[in-house]
């Protein structure tokens, strides 16, 4: 037997030890944990929808009629009207032939990479890629060349020296650094090199682009340019799930293939119905995305005249710079004693060394929540100071 006491008491002396946090009520922005009520700056519900009406609304309403299990998996009878309906309006929001809903992102890029490589292909992976394109690329058996961060001319190197299928993947929007894949030359390189490019666009979509659809959409990168589109619906979209959208063909060979897909209970209908109308207001509310950039020039702002560090991101997930583990827990715990709640991140969800606090902003915030964050990070300011001359 492995020492799972000595393993965790390892991470605890690290500074790397994860708890979870119990928390009650709505999610966002205001949440209670442990009977006190924190302002979040943590979620991913970018839009604030999560706790729409409209939406509440829509799924209790196909709940009532439908039930609330998937009953079975999509291949068996579990296939409803609903998954059906979302799916068209899927493949109409992204400007794509088709798409497939699976029931959580994790599973969308575990199946979809496992099923278009496999032994002898070779798959070239951005460095920061999320967990789940690791994973999937894992499992998927063929070759995994990592290539540095966003580095086209690397990657260019790789893909000429290569041969056979090959299959690039890289997250849209990054979700720990919140800055965007350099997605036009990528389509050129897979033209050039014959790959084919799969792009996890989980926390571009509802944010960027026209009417919201996405970092791909936001340069006009049509489905020849990026054939495997994938988003998932947690976060932006403020439900739950994840979908890949992109030429019926490719569509008709997951069904087949993605074992994500198949060996699962669908999502029950009701979170496919919130989904819908979900989409429906997101298109048309422009203003949301208006008022999300708004607080992150401001943010931006103010956490630079602060001094903090932080990376070139224009999209709602603004990391803040700390180094080292254990100040990026003090720093996170300071600001939670003023009733402020963001997460610090450490290794191995980022590399070593670049521990952080991943500040996500959201529509849901006012500028009035935004000074107290600021105002937080001005008291707290000094424990970072203090850190910093200690290691002088
Ligand atoms: N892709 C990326 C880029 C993500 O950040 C995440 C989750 N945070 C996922 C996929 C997984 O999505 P889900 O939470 O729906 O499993």
């Amino acid at each position: 037997m492995r020492d799972f006491a000595a393993e965790l008491e390892h991470r605890k002396q690290a500074g790397l030890y994860r708890t979870r946090r119990q928390i009650s009520g709505p999610q966002q922005p205001a949440l209670v944990s442990d009977g006190r009520a924190l302002l979040s700056f943590c979620s991913n519900d970018y839009l604030g929808m999560a706790s729409r009406p409209e939406l509440s609304r829509a799924a209790a309403e196909s709940m009532a009629s439908n039930g609330v299990g998937g009953a079975a998996s999509h291949l068996i009878c579990g296939h409803h009207d609903a998954h059906h309906q979302l799916e068209q309006r899927l493949a109409e929001f992204t400007g794509r032939s088709a798409a497939l809903f699976f029931s959580t992102g994790y599973m969308a890029n575990m199946g979809v990479i496992s099923a278009l490589a496999g032994r002898g292909d070779t798959i070239f992976s951005d460095r920061l890629n999320h967990a789940s394109i690791i994973d999937g690329c894992i499992l998927s058996r063929a070759r995994v060349r990592r290539y540095p961060h966003g580095d086209v001319k690397a990657l260019e190197e790789l893909l000429s020296s290569t041969d056979g299928h090959k299959l690039v993947v890289t997250d849209g929007v990054f979700s720990m650094d919140g800055d965007v894949a350099p997605l036009a030359e990528l389509a050129r390189l897979c033209r050039v090199y014959d790959a084919l490019l799969v792009v996890d666009d989980a926390h571009g979509l509802g944010v960027l682009g026209p009417e919201g659809r996405g970092s791909v959409a936001e340069l006009g990168l049509s489905e020849t340019d990026v054939p495997v589109l994938i988003g998932t619906l947690g976060k932006a979209v403020g439900t739950s799930g994840a979908f890949v959208a992109g030429p019926r063909l490719l569509i008709d060979y997951l069904v087949q293939k993605a074992r994500t897909y198949i060996y699962t209970t669908a999502m029950p209908p009701a979170i496919a119905s919130a989904t819908s109308t979900s989409l429906d207001l997101i298109r048309r509310e422009q203003h949301r995305r208006d008022h999300l950039d708004g607080l992150i020039a401001a943010f931006r702002k103010g956490a630079s005249e602060l001094g903090y560090e932080l990376m070139p991101s224009r999209t709602p997930i603004q990391p803040i710079m700390v180094g080292d583990n254990w100040t990026a827990l003090a720093l996170s715990q300071a600001l939670e004693q003023r009733g402020l709640l963001v997460t610090a991140i450490r290794p191995p969800t980022v590399p070593e060394g670049e521990a952080r606090l991943r500040v996500t902003l959201s529509a849901a915030h006012t500028q009035a929540d935004l000074r107290q964050l600021l105002n937080g990070l001005a008291e707290c300011r000094q424990i970072l100071d203090a850190r910093e001359k200690q290691a002088v």
